[in-house]
């Protein structure tokens, strides 16, 4: 055929085709009832013919279309990596995209609406956009398109996180959306922790002034009865103390937080798209509209009104936001067609007040969510100790951000740094999920460790400079010779300037900064090289001292650790450690002064004597004013303590055992292993760890301020038992590691502590440091537990401490980091402290829970070794609150030392040896705990206030409370303060909280509430355990 007549037929082809179109657009117009909105005269948009206008309908079920995406902080892989896509290898995910994607989508149609949650995310994305798309996105914000949800730097882990740590993330998060977008979210949004803790619901919650939280994960047996009876939503009173005054509506997800699987529209997901083309094939209009209609009717039968939510999202989604809002413009269109139920773009916070407005009756939900549980075998309780180093690491930088942002705000902050800014951002990236609760992959711990070490590094010069100025008298020229430096690595008793060499003249200078609002007494324990030395204090009076000698497991550690840092040195023999007392004024410090000494000269250190025992008949004993503890010779327990200041004496066996975790191999297992989220041992028999030989040889110190007990109990496990002079409990500082994995199996290691009391099967611990929850073996309030296991089912997650009561006496532990902790027989108490395992247990992380450390040149690999310390006191129930509580408070924020070496007996470091910031006749009564002091912009500073028992816990403690704020503040005269809600973004008395009904209730109880604050008021009140936030300004 010649060209021209092909052209001819190819033409004439075309003009049919483009007739055929256009008639079949106007039988599918009439048909399927598409809309011929304004958007159809603009040929660009052709693509919109569908109604998606649709708000809430009465009288007819409403699905609420709740777009969202869930973006982990970091995960599988770290949290830079997630937001700009690289490492895909690993996980296809780039939150840069997933964002800018959303925003192009949301402008294409008004109707549309997203949430969105993860700050750390949009952050990143919102500072590098133009102009131009920040105040289109602006609109976006101010017309509900686009909602901000949740709004912390990330979404917190419940179990493993620290109230403190988890107020500070979320503030962070909503100080930027405040700024940025003057909004304040109204939704908590925790879909995906594995858990939901009391402090989450009535702290992060409702003294938010959020009116809802949602979340996707319950324990399966609690889920399956909460459908049956239409509890999936309630009215959540996580106080005991606050009760309805803190109340907040709950939300259980229905399809955990995805769509239902047959309606999920990520570019690689696998559910039927609706093809609504008749000229294409595989038309499924009607096929896919009565799907969704019969899952919205089932789903209907278990929640109370006629309104249920769809989340449209899932990990990652939205990368190419359109299929998933192409897709819900069509299904909203046909379905409403339909008419038989109604769908609508929504928000979590459109949903609630559709929820409120119905005015139904809600069943009560108190106290928490743990354990969580996905089926019989699978307890999410391993998290709760899984990288306890990482645990103690973000535990001990909360204590150094909140000592570094007082003394920030003493001496002014420093905009352009050193600020606490960086750790302030690394604390709060790793509160995530799958960071703090160590769920992570191993490069992505390692990720959350360096940007934490990088943030301390500035926060120490935070501290270090303004000790400088402070001490100095602000005299530039001693600032510029004196160099003050934070000592992190005590913990493995290294301390370059401490362990100077004192020959001649030199004083080692330190200065012990108290960021408790009340003033303490503590034993301060540092390495030194020189057992000959004198301590002063601040009015250079000489004050008692003791050396003591390192035990062999803290030199291993020591040399260990040196020699991966290049700096072991030889002749380390003669390191040992000095203790003293240190009495510091409250948000201040007390300067010591450590100086050489003739030997045996009156105001000299005094030496420990030190003996040592083989196995034998007997017990050894440590006493001190406070307390009495006697260690067996025969086994090396612990075997009975005394508390000297309440005469409560408990027979108690201390031991290390361990679990051997599941492999998940055997039939018996049914599959399910340990790993980093589950903790399944393979038989309930905790398997003890003893020496070698039997025998545990005894190391006894004892001097004027402190007795110990050391002990090896195994080639990987060892102890220190401390009894400091004054103290009514012990400290035990275990060394754990590396745990043997060459028998092939993954090994749980817990601390049991038996003693005789008789507890009936009753045990407390604590919500995020908080509140202490009273806990019952095999039982659950909500419904009839199945046990199906008995050891890990009992595992609740410990972050202050656990405690067991026998008529009118406790016996309780404080813990140093998060851990998880169980009462499995009456009278015991047990801790896990370490696990190393060989599987994963099949939850996402696909990474095996196998933490090593590499050392030395060449190389060498071992399981890591992790050592710390836990609190050990039998008391009277009158007197173990305080001790709980205070103690608690000490643990938490440790005195920050500061050390400087002066050359000769002619320097020093400046006039001001002693500072307090509170007016010299005031501290904070002892039930209240400052928990935040921090500088903001435009000179406001905020600060926090924590009443720190619950009703009832203590007879004259947990009364209201009264703080003068300005004898708090010393000499800074006070302008005014005004009090706002938790996470400091709104009034508090613009707060309203929504009204429900609960089931059964015809009284309401108002619980105690601190009396309202004026501005201009001095005074502020606290109920049992409420925390008030303000802002303060000064007048100088
Ligand atoms: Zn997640």
């Amino acid at each position: 055929m010649a060209a021209a007549v092909w052209r001819l037929v190819l033409l004439a082809v075309l003009a049919l085709s483009v007739v055929a179109r256009r008639s079949s657009a106007d039988t599918y117009e009439s048909k399927f009832g598409l809309c011929s909105r304004s958007v159809n005269d603009d040929d660009d948009d052709e693509y919109y013919p569908y109604n998606t206008k649709a708000g809430p309908v009465a009288g007819k079920l409403n699905v609420h279309f709740v777009a969202h995406t869930h973006d982990d902080v970091g995960w599988l892989k770290t949290v830079d990596q997630y937001y700009v896509g690289s490492n895909n290898s690993i996980q296809f995910a780039a939150v840069q995209y997933i964002i800018g994607s959303v925003v192009d989508s949301l402008l294409k149609n008004p109707d549309r609406k997203f949430i969105y949650v993860e700050q750390a995310f949009f952050q990143r994305w919102w500072r590098v956009q133009t102009k131009q798309l920040q105040k289109k996105v602006k609109k976006l914000v101010e017309s509900g398109q686009l909602e901000f949800i949740n709004g912390g730097w990330c979404m917190h882990d419940e179990a493993t996180t620290h109230y403190v740590d988890m107020i500070d993330q979320t503030t962070l998060g909503h100080r930027y959306i405040k700024k940025q977008f003057d909004v304040v979210p109204r939704i908590g949004w925790q879909i995906d922790p594995f858990g939901h803790s009391a402090v989450q619901a009535y702290l992060l919650g409702a003294e938010v002034g959020f009116d809802a939280v949602f979340f996707g994960r319950a324990d399966y047996q609690d889920k399956l009865k909460r459908q049956q009876t239409r509890s999936l939503e309630f009215i959540w009173r996580g106080s005991s103390s606050l009760g309805s005054s803190a109340q907040i509506f709950g939300g259980l997800l229905a399809h955990h937080y995805s769509a239902p699987e047959e309606f999920r529209f990520d570019l690689r997901s696998t559910s039927p798209l609706i093809q609504d083309d008749p000229l294409l094939y595989d038309y499924n209009v009607e096929e896919r509209v009565e799907l969704l209609v019969q899952l919205a009717q089932e789903q209907a039968k278990q929640i109370r009104t006629n309104h249920i939510m769809w989340t449209m999202g899932e990990d990652f989604s939205y990368e190419y936001a359109e299929t998933w809002f192409q897709q819900m413009d069509k299904l909203i269109h046909y379905v409403n067609k339909d008419g038989r139920v109604n769908i609508l773009y929504s928000t979590p916070s459109i949903y609630l007040d559709a929820k409120h407005a119905a005015n139904e009756t809600w069943p009560l939900k108190e106290d928490d969510f743990f354990p969580y549980a996905d089926c019989p075998h699978c307890y999410w309780t391993g998290y709760f100790t899984s990288r306890p180093s990482l645990k103690r690491y973000v535990r001990k930088l909360s204590g150094v951000l909140l000592a570094a942002r007082q003394l920030e705000f003493i001496v002014g902050k420093n905009e352009s740094g050193p600020n606490t800014d960086a750790l302030e951002d690394a604390m709060a990236i790793v509160q995530h999920h799958d960071g703090v609760s160590g769920t992570e992959r191993q490069h992505v711990a390692d990720d959350y460790a360096k940007r934490l070490s990088i943030g301390a590094a500035e926060a120490a010069d935070v501290i270090n400079t303004a000790l400088t100025r402070l001490v100095s008298g602000n005299k530039p020229s001693s600032a510029e010779s004196l160099k003050f430096e934070l000592c992190f690595h005590l913990n493995v008793s290294y301390c370059p300037p401490s362990e100077a060499d004192l020959s001649g003249e030199k004083t080692l200078v330190l200065v012990a900064y108290n960021s408790l609002a009340w003033s303490r007494q503590e034993m301060i324990r540092i390495p030194v090289t020189s057992s000959s030395v004198t301590v002063t204090d601040s009015d250079g009076h000489p004050i008692p001292s003791q050396i003591v000698p390192l035990s062999s497991t803290a030199r291993l550690l020591r040399e260990k650790h040196l020699r991966s840092h290049g700096g072991v040195k030889s002749g380390e023999g003669s390191l040992h450690y000095l203790v003293f007392e240190a009495s510091v004024p409250p948000l201040g410090y007390r300067t010591f002064h450590i100086r050489p000494s003739v030997p045996g000269a009156l105001q000299s250190a005094q030496l420990s004597s030190v003996e040592e025992y083989s196995a034998g008949a007997g017990h050894v004993q440590l006493e001190s004013r406070g307390a009495l503890v006697q260690v067996s010779r025969e086994t090396g327990r612990i075997q009975k303590m005394k508390n000297m200041k309440t005469g409560v004496i408990a027979d108690v066996e201390q031991s290390y055992c361990w679990y051997n975790a599941s492999d998940g191999n055997t039939f018996e297992n049914q599959g399910q292993a340990s790993g980093a989220y589950i903790f399944r041992p393979n038989t309930s028999t905790c398997f003890p760890v003893e020496s070698p030989n039997g025998a545990v040889q005894l190391k006894v110190i004892r001097g004027p301020l402190v007795e110990e007990v050391h002990q090896t109990f195994s080639h990987w496990i060892s102890q220190v038992v401390r009894l400091y002079n004054d103290a009514d409990h012990a400290e035990i500082e275990f060394t754990i590691g590396p745990i043997p994995i060459n028998d092939g199996l993954g090994k749980e290691v817990v601390t049991k502590l038996s003693s005789n009391f008789s507890s009936d099967g009753e045990f407390y611990t604590d919500s995020n440091g908080r509140d202490f929850l009273k806990r019952v073996r095999n039982y659950r309030s909500d419904w009839t537990l199945n046990v199906t296991e008995e050891v890990a089912g009992n595992y609740y997650p410990l972050n202050l401490g656990i405690y067991l009561s026998d008529k009118d006496k406790d016996f309780s532990v404080l813990v140093d980091r998060a851990v998880g902790g169980a009462s499995l027989k009456d009278g015991e108490l047990e801790v896990m402290l370490h696990r190393r395992l060989l599987i994963d247990d099949g939850r996402g992380v696909s990474d095996i829970l196998n933490e090593t450390v590499c050392t030395g040149e060449p190389e060498v690999c071992e399981g890591l070794t992790v050592q710390g310390v836990y609190y050990l006191q039998a008391s009277s129930k009158t007197e173990a609150p305080k001790w709980r509580r205070s103690y608690g408070q000490e643990i938490l924020s440790p005195l920050q030392l500061s050390f400087t070496v002066l050359e000769s007996a002619k320097e020093n470091v400046g006039p001001a040896l002693e500072f307090s910031l509170v007016a010299s006749d005031y501290s904070l009564p002892p039930n209240v705990a400052l928990i935040t002091l921090q500088e903001l912009e435009d000179d406001e500073i905020l600060f926090r206030l924590a009443h720190l028992y619950q009703v009832g816990e203590d007879k004259t403690l947990s009364a209201v409370a009264s703080v003068d704020t300005q004898a708090l503040f010393g000499k800074r005269r006070i302008d005014k303060i005004e009090e706002l809600t938790l996470t400091a973004n709104q009034k508090k008395s613009d707060v309203e909280p929504l009204k429900w009904t609960v089931e059964g209730e015809e009284n309401l109880l108002h619980p105690k509430r601190g009396r309202k604050h004026d501005k201009h008021e001095v005074l502020v009140e606290l109920a049992p355990m409420e925390i008030r936030t303000f802002v303060a300004t000064f007048k100088d």
